[in-house]
């Protein structure tokens, strides 16, 4: 093994690692392949990796030891104390100008906290956003690298040559400085969780206010994967909904309505919390998810709390053109709020976000890639200003278009009895955000009166003055 000059070393052979490496194989680098259990090595090689450049190694020690300088460690582990584990066991053997990679799914406090601590021992620390899943990591996942600066140009070959293309354009892009990359991660998941449930609220319609069946619902994913709802989601929706168990009857029909999480969307809303930007359409689809998963009490409730009694009488073609639209101009609200907390985010720990390169990562490789980021792209391209994307002539003409499908099919599902969370925070945001006068001066008269907590006058902004509201002394 004398003389080996890796490219870069990968820790954890799960099947992300192994995926990366076998790209990164496949793009003409040498990768060095260890794992803490150390058997999964040869195992690793004499299997998935037979036939390639891939080099194993039985230590940490042993695997540094094979790397060109500035040495390059990436770390595709579960998230949380493995990777403290490893950084610490790796600190003694790498010199400074040598760089550390996370790629898991960290939390992007943790990655501040690393960046902040290995940035004293002169060693480069990068958090990457990894998205894709297995199939991406293997053939071009959406990657989203931010931490030490200083790092980018030593990893940026290797991180574009592995990463999906989109129009031509690699979907990995320097984020920013520290968490920023596990950041935006955070909030494509965040948003994924968004699209997800925008997809079954319109199937529930569909389903329970149309009364259509399986197949007819996925032929209209099909045509909607035709449009601006071209993606990802749209397109494993209309698989999914036509696909037939053994007996021959549908399968997503016999799956039990109780969703699972990891994490990621709760985080996002936990951020949005914390910074004080409403991104209610991600906090509902966490809640959907919640609600979805109390399905015994919903069991129990749903015998003794009568919904409305209305039957659907309208033109169920011309509905589905509603949905549609409902659904497209949510999907607009949820990315303007997304970003909003991208820029919030931003100001608050001096990151140099690049909204329309954030877009582009997320055009491809990633479970919300979508036709719809490219606008959004052209959105940061034509004014990368740009405050919010709703003002964005392209996605005003868009809302405006939507506009009144929207507000039917929320009528329609009120009436029905049909909760569509989604769809209905995205139009409260909507026409909260365009109100010039919101009911808050009630608010903080309220506040005023029980607390002193004082108001400003719409004719003296600035000036905070209290009332007595009672007369009493
Ligand atoms: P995983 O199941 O999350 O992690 C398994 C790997 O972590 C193994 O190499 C395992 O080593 C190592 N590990 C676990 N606990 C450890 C500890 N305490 N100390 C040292 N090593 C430890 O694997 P994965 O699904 O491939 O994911 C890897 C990372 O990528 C995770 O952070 C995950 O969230 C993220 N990610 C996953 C996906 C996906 O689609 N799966 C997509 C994007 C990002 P042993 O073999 O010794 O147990």
């Amino acid at each position: 093994d004398a003389g080996i000059q890796g490219d870069l070393a990968l820790i954890g052979l799960a099947v992300m690692g192994q995926n990366l490496i076998l790209n990164m194989d496949d793009h003409g680098y040498t990768v060095v392949a260890y794992n803490r259990t150390v058997e999964k090595v040869d195992a690793f090689l004499d299997n998935e990796a037979k036939g390639t450049k891939v080099v194993g190694a039985k230590s940490l020690k042993d695997m540094v030891s094979k790397l060109k300088k500035p040495r390059k460690v990436m770390m595709l582990v579960k998230a949380g104390t493995a990777v403290d584990s490893f950084i610490e066991q790796l600190l003694p053997l790498l010199e400074k100008g040598d760089i550390i990679i996370d790629g898991g799914n960290s939390e992007y406090q943790d990655t501040q906290r690393r960046c902040k601590e290995l940035e004293k021992k002169g060693i480069l620390y990068v958090g990457t956003g990894v998205s894709g899943g297995e199939e991406g990591a293997r053939y071009g996942p959406s990657l989203m690298p931010g931490g030490h600066p200083d790092a980018w140009p030593h990893i940026k070959s290797i991180f574009q040559d592995i990463s999906a293309k989109a129009d031509g354009e690699p979907c990995c892009d320097w984020v920013g400085e520290d968490g920023a990359g596990h950041f935006v991660k955070m909030v494509h998941n965040g948003i994924e969780y968004g699209d997800m449930q925008l997809i079954c609220e319109a199937y529930h319609l569909m389903r329970d206010a149309l009364g259509m069946d399986p197949d007819s619902m996925s032929k209209v994913f099909e045509e909607w994967n035709k449009g601006e709802l071209d993606s990802f989601l749209i397109e494993i929706t209309e698989k999914i909904l036509k696909f037939r168990d053994e007996d021959g009857k549908h399968l997503v029909e016999k799956i039990r309505d109780a969703a699972g999480q990891k994490g990621t969307g709760k985080w996002t809303a936990v951020a949005a919390l914390e910074y004080g930007i409403p991104v209610t359409l991600i906090g509902e689809s966490v809640f959907a998810r919640c609600l979805s998963a109390l399905k015994e009490e919903r069991v129990n409730a749903s015998k003794l709390l009568k919904g409305p009694d209305a039957t659907f009488t309208e033109n169920t073609q011309e509905y589905v053109e509603h949905i549609r639209k409902a659904l497209y101009a949510s999907k607009i609200v949820s990315y303007a709020q997304g970003f909003m907390l991208l820029r919030e985010a931003a100001k608050v720990y001096k990151w140099n976000l690049n909204f329309g390169g954030i877009a582009l990562m997320w055009r491809g490789g990633c479970i919300i890639r979508s036709v719809f980021l490219g606008n959004i792209k052209r959105a940061f391209d034509n004014n990368p200003e740009l405050s919010n994307l709703l003002l964005d002539d392209f996605f005003r003409a868009a809302i405006e278009s939507c506009q009144n499908s929207w507000r039917k099919v929320i009528s329609l599902a009120v009436t029905m009895g049909i909760p569509t969370p989604a769809f209905s925070t995205a139009l409260a945001f909507f026409d909260g955000f365009r109100s010039e006068r919101l009911p808050a001066n009630l608010i903080q008269a309220q506040r005023d009166y029980f607390g002193a907590h004082t108001y400003e006058l719409l004719s003296d902004p600035g000036k905070f003055v209290h009332t007595n509201w009672t007369g009493k002394g």
